[in-house]
């Protein structure tokens, strides 16, 4: 195992350009599960499970709320979840550290807006599927993205019986409809300019990768995950000199293609981070 490890420090400390990819598995390991009834949830969410029959973060952000105040309660009190104390998982620090001193670029899926907080630059992070400090207009009528902090804390800290006072409710500055966290709930999601300038980012840092040492990040990317996992076995297969290296727990998997410049280490991901910065 020792050797493994080894492995992978000594492929990122060569790389010239190293992309991370991440999903759930890495908010998992950091202790932040939006697809579980646990501790947590119950904790912070637990009269909304009550009221609504919400089991999970994940099922109250897809949840058809009956009112504004409500909606605006429940997300208020996630952004509140991921961003109250302006602390990260050690998971989230150790990955950091890591990385960076070196030509690094983030695509993930998670919306918890935790990369930024850890000290990844905004330049260099694809969240593709959005970010919980941003609101967008639900009518998608322009496709302008707003800070949300603000109003996002004040609706957590001022909501009672888990409705928010109507006149905190945000409003589209446009066409005075409904606001929604800019997270992708649903086909409202807007692809907009910045969304559209990240992207092009990603696509760019690729590109300028090519035929250099490129490693591939992957950090807790489930086995069906179409947007990072497939195109980084891609990216693996068609430069010869990119490495694969992923971590996840109880999910390893490397197809034979690309298995000669592949690794892969199974275990609780934010051990195994914080064995690599200590061996560093
Ligand atoms: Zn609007």
């Amino acid at each position: 195992m020792k050797e493994t490890y080894a492995a992978v420090l000594r492929k990122i400390e060569e790389a010239d350009s190293i992309v991370i990819g991440a999903s759930n598995g890495l908010a998992i390991s950091g202790g932040y599960n939006i697809f579980a009834e646990n501790a947590a949830f119950i904790e912070n969410f637990g009269d909304f499970c009550e009221k609504y029959g919400i089991r999970s973060i994940l099922q109250g952000a897809f949840y058809s709320f009956p009112s504004q105040e409500e909606k605006w309660a429940f997300f208020s009190r996630m952004y509140m979840y991921f961003l109250e104390n302006e602390e990260v998982s050690p998971a989230m620090k150790n990955l950091y550290e890591l990385v960076k001193d070196k030509n690094y670029f983030v695509i993930t899926s998670n919306t918890d807006a935790h990369f930024e907080l850890a000290g990844f630059s905004k330049e260099r992070l694809f969240e593709f599927e959005g970010n919980c400090r941003k609101l967008q207009c639900s009518n998608s009528c322009h496709d302008d993205i707003y800070s949300g902090d603000h109003v996002l804390r004040e609706m957590a800290q001022k909501q009672q019986n888990g409705k928010v006072p109507s006149d905190l409710i945000p409003q589209c500055p446009k066409c005075g409809g409904p606001m929604q966290m800019h997270v992708e709930v649903d086909r409202n999601f807007l692809r907009d300019p910045s969304w559209q300038a990240s992207y092009d980012a990603y696509q760019n840092f690729i590109k300028t990768a090519h035929g250099k040492k490129l490693v591939l990040l992957e950090l807790g990317v489930g086995f069906r995950n179409q947007l990072i996992k497939a195109p980084f076995m891609n990216i693996t297969n068609n430069e010869e000199n990119a490495t694969y290296i992923t971590l996840n727990k109880g999910e390893i998997y490397i197809p034979q293609e690309i298995a000669s410049r592949s690794i892969g280490i199974d275990g609780d991901i934010s051990a195994v981070l914080a064995q690599l910065v200590q061996l560093k």
